[in-house]
């Protein structure tokens, strides 16, 4: 999806950054993919990893593509999806594919890891329909109760998800926090297993509270996580405690101490993603207080947070 940012461009003019161009075999429209300047792509057992990309093609209809991109950033094929059949359709030049392209029939399912002492108070069963990626999402049922099920689809119909929730939680606060989920996962280029691990239990903590405005901008942080590389520079981490105070919740010594331990964990890096910086933190580091952390650490300077974009080269002109 195109988000038109003037930084991020005058960033790649100075070759910082690794791209892969491609040709959309429908519209014909050359599409641009610039990724953080140390990030790897990790290709699966195939030599490859997957890739989406939602633009405005043909005749003005949006349609969202699989793009499997080998470890040297080439496009080696596109299959478009459309949110409607729920399938892939044949690419045009499927034959002409110098890779296998695996044909999915309907999702593959794929069992969420409860988080470790899950207590279901919140969640008791989810499903996440992935349509993007053919992938399904689901977690146990501990136990499922009646009048408590929240049906969500996404902006453009390609997530939908159907959750069972606990008696304490608010039925309609539920839906909003799942409408965002649905939008921000149809949003997110590339997404890996484990971060609906870290979902749920985030979820379990933060569904009972009655914000949401900040926490849909952690959520946002958390989904894109695994294509998203912090950084941090020595001047930051400099200035760090003499300008903690612009930190907008107040912060005692120990917690900037935390908050500079993740400066560090950030420091001048290249090709770590965030997920792999939690793991780096002190296993007392709740997820919830990572997150909220590195989004105060990103609005106020202190660490950029850099992840793929999608442009088209009509938006760019
Ligand atoms: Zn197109």
């Amino acid at each position: 999806m195109f988000i038109y940012n003037p930084e991020f461009t005058t960033l790649s003019t100075k070759q910082k950054h690794k791209q892969i161009t491609y040709v959309c075999n429908i519209c014909t429209k050359k599409r641009i993919i610039l990724f953080p300047a140390g990030m790897e792509i990790n290709v699966d057992s195939r030599g490859l990893s997957e890739f989406v990309d939602i633009h405005k093609c043909k005749d003005d209809k949006l349609t969202a593509l699989i793009l499997f991109v080998d470890a040297q950033y080439a496009v080696r094929s596109q299959v478009p999806i459309s949110s409607e059949e729920a399938t892939t359709s044949t690419p045009d030049d499927f034959a002409s594919i110098p890779v296998p392209v695996p044909r999915k029939s309907g999702l593959t399912k794929i069992k969420i890891d409860p988080p470790e002492n899950f207590k279901a108070s919140v969640i008791n069963e989810i499903v996440v329909k992935d349509r993007l990626r053919q992938l399904q999402y689901s977690l146990e049922p501990k136990k499922t109760i009646e009048d408590r099920d929240v049906r969500i689809d996404s902006q453009f119909c390609f997530v939908n998800i159907y959750a069972n929730v606990s008696k304490k939680t608010d039925v309609a606060k539920a839906k909003r926090w799942f409408k965002e989920i649905a939008n921000l996962l149809e949003q997110t280029v590339h997404i890996k297993d484990e971060v609906f691990t870290l979902l749920i239990s985030y979820l379990e903590e933060k569904l009972k509270k009655d914000s949401f405005i900040r926490e849909f901008k952690e959520l946002e942080i958390l989904l894109n996580g695994s294509v998203t590389v912090p950084i941090s520079t020595k001047q930051s981490s400099k200035d760090f405690y003499g300008r903690s105070g612009c930190i907008e919740r107040k912060l005692t010594l120990a917690d900037c101490n935390e908050y500079h331990k993740i400066i560090l964990a950030c420091l001048d890096n290249k090709n770590k993603n965030l997920l792999d910086i939690f793991s780096l933190m002190d296993s007392k580091m709740k997820l919830t207080y990572f997150l909220s952390a590195m989004y105060d650490l990103f609005c106020n300077a202190f660490i950029k947070l850099e992840k793929p974009q999608f442009f088209g080269t009509s938006d760019l002109e």
